[in-house]
């Protein structure tokens, strides 16, 4: 499509970067059977090709959107189907990116939604202060009713119990049993420590019995994109620094073979840092932190998994993560991985399409966000399964409303080599 932006305009190295994906967009539309908003609503403005016009106003304006525009940026999920679709491969991620850091900077939002925003900034990322921040929501439960439709959905995704705070989040070196095979890094995380502890809890059992050292190192924390997707993109720079300097001493100290990440939105992200800091005096050092991640299961598929139990005869409904499938195009590992495993291995209708959680979005517009997670709920229990395996925190803990258990794939692999049954079975 042409474009329009000034030349003072592409000086910005940010805004060239949208001139260009603007650029590759030839208005097929294509995008849009994919795009669960579009699907829903049935807007070309909540579409992705609508929304590439919008952002094109908006970011050659260089001016404050109109509330209009914003709503329909808002309601992207930043599923990203829209780029697995697009002939034309067009970057909509890095577009829509820019186009929130815009809004963030230059528009106004009302009073109630300033406030919650800035709260879901100020506690999401720090395991202690979400611990916090839980325990005061289960408390506030019984008055759900009471409250407006968005703290009353927030509260509804309350875990009802809230498991004990456990030491995989901890910075420590744990050694490989045997002989050392591989030594990796593993992003902890942050409200994936708090809500599922027993995530990285399978995986350091697993890598270590595989032969793989796992080191949690000191100072690395969220990986920036709870932030990121609110459009506070000098937070998210913060907390992607914090956590390139931290694998760079580990790289330094004993060498990495991986950066191991067992949430995928946080695969995302960290696979992303190269980009995000391509004009930054730390590009190489983020170059190579990128270039060193990888999602578990392409891990595990890579390095060799065996399991040590017979076929449990379970039926597992995969359900892909957008920020895996989508985003980091991880489709056939942990498939292949839960095969290997001996669980039959069941496939939902619609496997393209978001569940809801998108970050913080089944907070900020809980409406959609229900509405995607139970028609996913549908199709994945269409399947006949006696269980879910989702590859990120945020699908789980929404999908976790539905009559089957959901379990992240590493547990079920692990217990089939020898860890113990996943307590959701
Ligand atoms: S499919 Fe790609 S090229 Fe076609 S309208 Fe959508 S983003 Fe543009
Ligand atoms: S990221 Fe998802 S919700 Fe947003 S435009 Fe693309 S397909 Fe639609």
């Amino acid at each position: 499509m042409q474009t329009h932006f000034t030349s003072a305009q592409l000086a910005d190295p940010d805004l060239a970067v949208c001139n260009q994906v603007l650029r590759t967009c030839v208005h097929c539309g294509f995008c849009t059977a994919t795009c669960p908003t579009f699907v829903l609503l049935g807007d070309e403005l909540d579409s992705p090709r609508g929304r590439i016009y919008l952002m094109q106003e908006m970011l050659e304006s260089g001016t404050a959107p109109s509330r209009d525009v914003v709503t329909h940026i808002d309601r992207c999920l930043s599923c990203l189907a829209c780029m697995t679709t697009c002939p034309s491969g067009v970057h909509y991620m890095h577009l829509v990116d820019h186009a929130r850091t815009h809004i963030e900077r230059t528009y106004r939002r009302p009073a109630a939604e300033r406030r919650l925003r800035a709260l879901l900034a100020a506690t999401l990322p720090y395991p202690a202060r979400f611990r916090a921040a839980l325990r005061a929501a289960r408390a506030a439960r019984p008055f759900r009713r009471l409250l407006g439709t968005r703290l009353s959905a927030m509260l509804a995704l309350v875990p009802a119990r809230l498991p004990a705070p456990g030491v995989s989040g901890e910075p420590r070196v744990h050694p490989a049993i045997g002989p050392r095979r591989a030594r990796v890094a593993l992003l902890a995380g942050c409200a994936q420590q708090v809500l599922a502890p027993s995530i990285n809890e399978a995986t350091i059992r697993l890598f270590t019995r595989l032969g793989v050292e796992v080191v949690v190192a000191r100072d690395s924390g969220c990986c920036g994109a709870l932030v990121h997707h609110l459009g506070r993109h000098g937070a998210a720079l913060a907390a992607a620094r914090q956590n390139i300097a931290a694998w760079e001493r580990e790289i330094s100290a004993d060498g990495l073979d991986a950066i191991i990440v067992n949430a995928s939105g946080c695969g995302t992200m960290v696979k992303d840092y190269g980009f995000l800091f391509r004009t930054e005096p730390e590009r190489e050092a983020a170059a190579r932190v990128s270039a060193l991640a990888l999602d578990i299961s392409e891990f595990l598929h890579r390095h060799g998994y065996e399991p040590t139990r017979a076929s449990p005869g379970i039926r597992v409904a995969y359900h892909a993560a957008c920020s895996l499938q989508h985003g980091q195009r991880v489709t056939t590992e942990p498939k292949a991985l839960l095969a290997r495993a001996g669980f039959t291995v069941l496939e939902p209708k619609e496997p393209h399409l978001c569940c809801g959680s998108a970050g913080t979005y089944n907070l900020l517009q809980p409406e959609i966000a229900s509405k995607l997670r139970e028609r996913k709920l549908s199709n994945l229990e269409a399947t006949d399964a006696t269980v879910i395996a989702a590859g990120n925190i945020g699908c789980i803990t929404q999908l976790a409303s539905g009559r089957l258990p959901v379990v992240h794939p590493v547990e079920l692999l692990d217990w089939m080599a020898g860890g113990p049954k996943p307590a959701a079975l």
